[in-house]
């Protein structure tokens, strides 16, 4: 290490802490720091007030467990903490190929609570992928649930949740997107809808081309974060941690027909993992 790197003040040194997204959060950083307070103390012109804020948040204390937990958990919007975590950077081609696939898992051949029609990333083309604290995970899948795992405290439900796996590129480790998705009556179709509304037969897959990524996250992107688990269960049972949940605030949307089509697949049973209970509950962190 240079001896200029460790004359750095704190704030330079934290900076690559700071998330890269969405902008908005950044706003809403140096907004949470209290101008004056932080330009007392940093004595710096307000233009360096959003790299040092994150190392001035206070920790998530006195609620829960940064642990990792089961999952899915409901999200209490009023008792999650600023988030400080590592920043990320989502890297997805404006038009991506890949194959729809009605995944079997066991029971094999009947249509069980862990299946799911899944848009895997084709590798052919340009791979999407994030970076999460400078670490690279690439999308592997997206996938659907109905109804909703996660839910958001004092909402209802939403009929369906969309999950982006992304895995590491070197070694293990998971960030996963979460996106609720309402059912709405409009013109045309969404990116979910193409996603959803005529799926391949249990087991079987289709080639699709020319998905949006970028359209099916809501163009608002705040989102609530916390480690928990995957949220189907592996061959022996075990339910994967820990994973690096990010749930968006805002919901997206897909055709009312389409929806109804996907849930009715599983029937009353659907295809999601019902809300876990845990002790200590998920410390939440919000980003904004
Ligand atoms: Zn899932």
């Amino acid at each position: 290490m240079s001896s200029q790197m460790r004359t750095l003040p704190p704030w330079r040194s934290d900076r690559r802490r700071i998330p890269a997204f969405p902008p908005s959060e950044r706003r809403l950083v140096r907004y949470r720091l209290a101008p004056l307070a932080a330009a007392a103390v940093l004595s710096l012109p307000l233009m360096w007030v959003s790299a040092p804020a994150q190392a001035q948040v206070k920790p998530c204390v006195g609620h829960g467990t940064d642990a990792a937990v089961q999952s899915p958990i409901e999200i209490d919007r009023s008792k999650s903490c600023p988030g400080h975590g590592p920043a990320i950077a989502i890297h997805y081609p404006n038009s991506v190929d890949g194959t729809l696939l009605f995944q079997d898992k066991a029971p094999l051949g009947e249509i069980s609570e862990h299946d799911d029609v899944r848009f895997v990333i084709g590798t052919g083309g340009t791979q999407p992928y994030i970076t999460y604290g400078g670490e690279r995970y690439n999308l592997n899948n997206v996938h659907f649930h109905g109804h909703a795992e996660h839910k958001f405290a004092g909402q209802a439900t939403a009929p369906l949740e969309a999950h982006f796996v992304h895995t590491k590129a070197t070694g293990t480790g998971y960030v996963v997107f979460g996106v609720m998705i309402d059912a709405k009556t409009f013109l045309g179709q969404t990116q979910h809808d193409r996603l959803i509304k005529s799926p391949p037969a249990l087991g079987a897959s289709k080639p699709i081309t020319g998905i949006h990524l970028n359209d099916m996250l809501p163009a608002d992107r705040a989102t609530y974060r916390y480690t928990g688990s995957l949220t189907t269960p592996d061959e022996v049972g075990n339910y994967f941690q820990p994973v690096n949940w990010v749930v968006f605030d805002k919901h997206s949307k897909a055709h009312r027909l389409n929806v109804l089509g996907y849930r009715a697949l599983w029937g009353a049973e659907g295809n999601f993992r019902e809300l876990q209970e845990n002790h200590p509950a998920a410390n939440i962190y919000s980003y904004h």
